[in-house]
């Protein structure tokens, strides 16, 4: 048998990996605890100091002397209430092993006439317990951790490192409790006052600064018992690593690998390549169907019908960022047919300025067909572009000031500036032309002058030789013309510009990438558009001023402007909020 302290220290193995491990435990005790206010001080990358002060139901004599024994828990009785546990703790083994690995002071009171009680652990022996005053709840002091494990103290980092870890914890836990008031404070100086009552996006401002605001758009999805909830960034805005992706599971802050799954394929084909979207996002689902005993951090969790809570989860993304696309999960729930969610809103800033500060030519709109005949011909630049329904549009007026670097074309709209590749706006506008068409089976059909025969290595063959019938489906006129030789007779109109070798390239490479590869009919679909309308593009020749106008009124009623269907920006903007602060005006 192992002693006491001996199995502490092992268990201070798991739950304690480092200090921000145990600030997690400290803050869910205070909240389990029903904390309002919640205040952190932290010295020296946790390594020094760890102190969480709570203003919950604290604990008298007996518990306060029972909560550092291992096993000592007064929130489940029996295993089966982990079924149903709704504090977020229950393995009672937190205390007891953090008590074993450092200087531990644990103050304590229930309130009201109560004495408090004062205990001091050190590296697992209790040293000192006395009366104190005390106000109603309980402040808890880990000082030097790891004084008695030297092993572990090597594994820690630079105070900075550590820090940041610390911070993610504490940003997770204010994420997940608006309403409790908490601070944070470092070092000797505030980090964080955060008002209690709070809302979600006052939260998530106060936390990670007003920039974000313009950039989120707001979640509420309910799919099969899964309810998803909080605010995702719209394309607009995006970050080159995870690090502001907060998941909440029952108010827990936690994960799993389909829910990771679900916000990749959420914001397939939304954001440039390689960024990462901002989410806070809340799963509420019942209990029973969620396992948190995974592991002793409850870092991650198990879902017992994860393809619901995958399902629920893309629905969510993709009903928030208005894309009306049928997703890869032949059995997901199409979001409701609605007014679309227009992602232009955030271009309209409000309590701007007022813009235009003089006048502008404005063009005024007479219906659909003013776009398309009626757009002004070469060489009259002042004159605007406007998109016919001013529910769907991008921007409500805009113009086309002119093209730079011999490629870009330079757009003022009514709130800023926009920088757009006329390349990956043309993908984007042909590809959602295509999959729109497509969806109704009979893509337009345009025969080529010619018929062109396509010769590929064995492999590649064999690999379109397996999609010929998707192919078929869209629209294209590919047939096999003997050994490896494929025939291209039509293609679908939309795309009717492609080279055919070009296009087999596309969409060979496409599939070799794996991006379709195992997904639903759908998604192969998506992968054979983006290849087309790719090849289709790069066969075109420089655009007239009439056919960029064009360009930028389809671009405006796309459903996704912002990036090309393969995740390259369309659209850089710049407001003229950001020109002016550029500017120190
Ligand atoms: P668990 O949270 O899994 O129950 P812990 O070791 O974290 O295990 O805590 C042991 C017990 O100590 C808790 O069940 C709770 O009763 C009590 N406790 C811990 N922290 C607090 C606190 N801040 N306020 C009131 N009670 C607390
Ligand atoms: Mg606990």
């Amino acid at each position: 048998m192992l002693s006491d302290n001996v199995a502490n220290k092992i268990a201070a193995g798991e739950v304690v990996e480092r200090p921000a491990a145990v600030l997690k435990e400290l803050m869910e005790n205070a909240v389990d605890a029903g904390a309002r206010r919640i205040d952190v001080t932290i010295s020296s990358g946790g390594r020094k100091l760890i102190q969480v002060q709570d203003d919950g139901r604290g604990m008298g004599r007996d518990d306060a002397l029972l909560c550092i024994e291992r096993h000592a828990t007064s929130k489940i009785r029996d295993v089966d209430d982990i079924e149903c546990v709704g504090t977020l703790g229950f393995r009672g083994e937190a205390l007891a092993a953090i008590a074993s690995v450092s200087r531990f002071k644990l103050t304590t009171g229930t309130g009201g006439n109560a004495a408090g009680t004062r205990l001091a652990v050190n590296g697992g022996k209790l040293e000192d317990v006395a009366d104190t005053g005390c106000a109603r709840g309980t402040a808890i002091e880990v000082r030097d951790l790891f004084y008695n494990v030297p092993a572990r103290r090597k594994f820690l980092r630079t105070d900075q490192t550590e820090l940041g870890h610390l911070r993610t914890v504490f940003n997770n836990q204010a994420l997940a409790n608006p309403a409790i008031g908490m601070s944070l404070t470092v070092d000797g100086s505030f980090l964080h006052r955060l008002a209690p009552d709070a809302e979600l996006l006052e939260r998530v401002i106060e936390l990670c600064g007003p920039d974000v605001r313009e950039g989120l758009v707001e979640v509420s999805f309910e799919y099969s018992g899964v309810k998803v909830g909080g605010m995702i960034s719209r394309p607009v805005l995006h970050r080159a690593d995870r690090s502001e992706q907060y998941v909440f599971i029952n108010r827990r802050a936690a994960s799993a690998p389909v829910v990771m799954y679900a916000l990749r394929e959420g914001y397939q084909g939304t954001l440039p390549n390689g960024r990462h979207p901002v989410i806070f996002l809340y799963l509420e689902l019942a209990a029973a169907d969620v396992d948190v005993n995974v592991h002793p951090t409850k870092r991650e969790v198990r879902f017992r019908r994860s393809n619901a809570v995958r399902d629920a989860v893309m629905g969510a993304i993709r009903d928030a960022l208005g894309v009306h696309t049928r997703p890869a999960a032949d059995n997901l729930p199409l979001p409701e047919p609605q007014a679309p969610r227009v992602l232009h809103r955030q271009l309209n800033i409000a309590g701007l300025p007022q813009f235009p500060a003089f006048d502008y030519p404005r063009k005024s709109s007479a219906g659909d067909g003013a776009l398309h005949s009626g757009a002004p011909s070469g060489g009259t630049q002042g004159d605007a572009v406007m998109p016919p329904s001013i529910e769907t549009q991008l921007w409500r007026w805009c113009r086309v000031v002119g093209q730079v670097g011999g490629l870009y074309v330079l757009l003022e709209t009514d709130d800023g500036m926009v920088v757009m590749d006329p390349h990956a706006a043309h993908e984007r506008v042909l590809y959602e032309r295509m999959l729109k068409t497509g969806a109704q089976a009979e893509n337009a059909v345009q025969a080529l002058l010619m018929a062109e025969t396509v010769t590929l290595p064995p492999r590649e063959a064999a690999l379109l030789g397996r999609h010929l019938d998707l192919l078929t489906k869209m629209g294209f006129g590919v047939e096999v013309f003997g050994d490896n030789t494929f025939k291209v007779e039509s293609l679908p109109a939309v795309v009717a510009g492609a080279a055919p070798r070009a296009l087999v390239d596309e969409i060979l490479l496409e599939f070799k990438e794996g991006r379709a590869a195992g997904h639903g009919m759908r998604r192969r679909e998506e992968a054979v558009a983006r290849a087309a309308c790719r090849a289709a593009v790069k066969g075109r020749s420089k655009l007239s001023l009439q056919e960029l106008e064009q360009l930028v009124a389809d671009l405006a009623q796309c459903e996704m402007p912002y990036t090309c269907p393969h995740g390259r920006p369309a659209l850089i903007f710049t407001s003229f909020r950001e020109l002016e602060r550029k500017f120190g005006r």
